[in-house]
């Protein structure tokens, strides 16, 4: 096997396919399918993934790999046909499908280079360019950006003077300590103790000390302990009495930290029957989809843990999911201290390195448990024997760039090639997997009632309008503000939610309606207080605030909308006793400030909890019995069709916030419309009937789940352009589907332009279609190789958002 198939990191269309290489007789047997290599490609040395071994090729003249970047596989086998399936189910190109399972430590990083090609010399250059390569033949692109001479070395590369390389640059270095060990029997170790001079007495010291402890030692512990230095060490060293040796060690991100253990505790009688199918497809390895269904608190977590015990014990590994706002320390101990050591985590709080660190014991089968946010579904494990997903309804699932995957469709693939159950929970399931339990596809095991039957909270629905009318101007209902005052009083602690990130707004005109708008995408601009601008979330334009409406000048333009830093304010101002602790991007963004901020809260350091998404999960502390939502509709006014799901779920979930103990717990949902079944149905915590309302509106505007969806989205600079090329898709996907289908288009995109391109979109709505992933195929291929016209074409197969 001498030729090497070879998936290069260049993601383009002409590219997405394997590429041949000849493997040199030196890394022959080295290499193996699931390791990355350096491939020359064209003029640049590039990275890619060996993805088969062969003895022959089809082309003639292969290149040689020039060498592998791994010493094992970081793909196996099950992953590399998992990568397949991928690119397919998502239309995505191979190269993104393998590297969306690889830690980011792996992923790897170029550095680009400009050089003098061969056979140019300085001479050929322009004089402007000629002084920057007079004492290299190599300029760092980004030192090129910097002293903008790019357009310059752009026509100099054009006219085959200079050339842009590539150099491939690893993240991180595996963290490796000193050790030191004795190099001679114990016998002689201490016979040597006898012949140390008098006057070298911290060397017998070392010297007894291996005694004692006959093996390797670190050597920063070695030298604490025996309080020796360094130079003591090193001349024991060159006697040859010790050896020094690195090792590899892991980062902890838990290392100081212990971990009380828990034992399984004994089921109730619903979590027993919910458990059993579960047990029973782990022991005959049988494959089967579960919806674990019941309200926060009614035990799922204590199910999903006996559910991977006795995977363990079976001698299998298990990956959990957990949406990454919800993998809070306290989270994480929950199975930290059922399983100790056996768990890895993998959440975005990590370094790269520690990530890193967190996969390589994965890899290493050094753990049997990997928990999670999405990407932990690729786990690199290779026996697993369940796949649990908690909170299934979480959009965050979804990756909304290329590899446009959901991960419960990556659950069930692999867990189709382990046979083993998938076990989804969640308190308010997405509809898709209700009804899918409805239907039988998946099981459903439900635990309807809470742990000791404890009530759920009751919910008071405020209508705003109604405070508005009686002349209340603030955003605190009088009802709301009362139960705050109380519980202050009565030194219990409430938890207000703001369905809003951090003190972003937009800024209009108080007399004339004018909003802020990016010059290059029609959104408006989001006010930032502590840079005090107005910013483009979607190309990163920036600008001043303005003090003078640039249409009609009135002064009255400010921001609009409420950040939990106005809140805070007002709190302040209404309730000045009260003490808040503030939970925004902009309180938390420091590492271990999340977790400080609620255990600050948790030993009592506040009476109020104020924040936004993050404070709706996991929260579980005993003294919490008021829950307030100041504004429910900020969601449901999104141009999304599970824009009242995800209401739904939200209010639900921050209800769940309050009175999971001892106390009783109150909730106050302040709306503008208090009407809405999504509000309504909420606060009576019953799914049951929002699902029923919420599947008849989906049916008869064919959406899922009763119907799929894909999204064309069509960008080009030129409005023609794109308006033209979008008919044509859309004709051309009309005449191959069948008629049940629903061609919606071509229409322009909930937000018109991005970054100076216009958008038009077309949205496919069907129920059975098995040529149309093909049919998309072929309108990729054709517009990705067709780049001349810049026309840019994204599709998403099951889109989560429409914009
Ligand atoms: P969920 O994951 O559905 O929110 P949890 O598993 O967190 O529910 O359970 C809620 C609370 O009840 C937790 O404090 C948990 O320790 C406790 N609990 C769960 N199962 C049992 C049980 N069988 N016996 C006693 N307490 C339990
Ligand atoms: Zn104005
Ligand atoms: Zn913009």
């Amino acid at each position: 096997m001498e030729i090497a198939s070879v998936i290069v990191d260049v993601p383009t269309k002409q590219t997405d396919r394997a590429f041949d290489y000849f493997i040199p007789e030196q890394w022959r047997r080295v290499i193996q399918p699931g390791m990355r290599v350096i491939v020359p490609f064209g003029p640049r040395n590039i990275q890619g993934f060996v993805v088969d071994l062969k003895a022959e090729s089809e082309f003639e003249k292969l290149r040689n790999i020039i060498e592998p970047m791994d010493l094992e596989p970081v793909l196996n086998q099950e992953l590399l046909k998992l990568g397949d399936w991928l690119t397919e189910s998502t239309l995505c190109f191979k190269i993104f499908a393998f590297q969306v399972m690889l830690p980011a430590a792996l992923k790897a990083k170029y550095e680009k280079k400009v050089r003098l090609s061969d056979g140019s010399a300085v001479k050929d250059l322009p004089e402007t360019l000629q002084t920057f390569f007079e004492n290299t033949d190599m300029l760092d692109w980004d030192d090129a950006l910097k002293k903008a001479i790019v357009p310059q070395l752009q026509r100099e590369a054009a006219k085959g003077h200079l050339e842009v390389i590539y150099m491939v640059k690893e993240r991180v270095k595996k963290k490796k300590r000193k050790y030191v060990r004795p190099s001679v029997l114990l016998t002689e170790l201490i016979y040597e103790i006898e012949r140390i001079p008098a006057n070298a007495e911290k060397q017998r010291q070392v010297l007894s000390y291996f005694s004692r402890h006959f093996h390797e030692v670190e050597l920063k512990r070695l030298l604490t302990e025996v309080k020796a230095s360094a130079s003591t060490v090193k001349a024991l060293i060159e006697k040859k009495l010790l050896t020094e040796f690195e090792m590899e060690v892991y980062r902890n991100p838990f290392e100081h930290r212990t971990f009380e253990r828990t034992k399984p505790l004994p089921l109730t009688e619903a979590q027993q029957t919910a458990i059993g199918p579960i047990l029973n497809a782990i022991e005959q390895n049988q494959h089967e989809v579960f919806l674990l269904y019941g309200v926060t608190g009614s035990g799922k977590t204590e199910i999903y843990l006996q559910s991977i015990q006795e995977v363990i014990e079976k001698g299998q590994e298990a990956i959990v999911l957990v949406p990454e706002i919800s993998l809070t320390p306290q989270m994480v101990n929950r199975f930290k201290g059922r399983f100790g050591d056996l768990v890895a985590v993998l959440h975005s709080g990590l370094s790269a390195g520690e990530k890193y660190d967190e996969w390589r014991k994965i890899q290493r089968k050094e753990v049997k448990v990997a928990v999670g946010a999405r990407s932990a579904i690729f786990a690199p494990f290779e026996n697993i024997g369940i796949i649990i997903i908690d909170e299934e309804h979480e959009t965050s699932y979804k990756q909304e760039e290329m590899p446009r995957y959901h991960a419960r469709d990556v659950a069930v693939e692999r867990a189709l090639n382990y046979n083993c159950p998938v076990v989804l929970g969640s308190a308010t399931p997405s509809l898709e997997s209700f009804a899918r339990a409805q239907k039988k596809v998946y099981h459903l095991l439900s635990l309807p009632n809470r742990m000791n039957n404890q009530n759920l909270p009751s919910v008071e629905v405020i209508d705003m309008r109604e405070e508005l009318r009686d002349g209340n101007r603030s955003m605190f209902s009088r009802k709301l503000f009362e139960m705050l005052k109380d519980r202050i009083e009565k030194k219990q602690q409430a938890v207000l939610f703001l369905n809003k990130r951090g003190h972003s707004s937009f800024v209009m005109c108080r007399d004339c309606g004018y909003v802020m708008n990016c010059p290059n995408c029609d959104i408006s601009l989001t006010y930032h207080r502590v840079s005090e601008q107005m910013k483009c979330h979607y190309c990163g334009y920036e600008s001043f605030v303005p003090n003078h409406c640039p249409e009609c000048n009135s002064e009255y333009i400010r921001y609009f909308g409420t950040g939990t830093q106005k809140v805070e304010e007002e709190l302040g101002k209404i309730l000045p006793e009260a003490r808040v602790i503030r939970m925004d991007v902009d309180t938390t963004g420091r590492k271990g400030s999340h977790e400080r901020l609620l255990t600050d809260f948790k030993d009592g350091k506040a009476d109020i909890l104020l924040g936004t998404q993050m404070i709706a999960k996991g929260l579980d502390f005993p003294n919490i019995t008021l829950v307030g939502v100041l504004s429910a509709d900020t969601m449901l006014h999104l141009p999304d069709f599970r824009a009242s799901e995800k209401t739904f779920q939200l209010l639900t979930q921050v209800s769940g916030r309050a009175g999971r103990h001892q106390l009783p717990g109150e909730v106050v949902i302040q709306t503008y419309t208090p009407e809405h079944y999504s509000i309504e149905l909420a606060s009576y915590h019953d799914y049951d009937l929002f699902y029923q309302r919420e599947m008849m509106i989906r049916k008869m505007h064919h959406y899922p789940p009763f119907y799929y969806l894909s999204l064309i989205t069509v960008s080009h600079e030129q409005l023609v352009t794109v308006v033209s090329e979008m008919e044509k898709i859309v004709s051309y996907v009309r005449a191959h589907v069948s008629k049940k289908a629903v061609v919606l288009g071509p229409a322009a995109s909930p937000i018109p332009r991005i970054n100076n391109r216009y958008r038009y979109q077309c949205l496919i709505k069907y129920k059975r279609e098995p040529n149309l992933i093909n049919t998309l195929k072929t309108i990729l291929d054709q517009y990705q190789k067709d780049t001349k016209i810049g026309l840019q074409v994204s599709i998403d197969v099951n889109p989560h958002i429409l914009m």
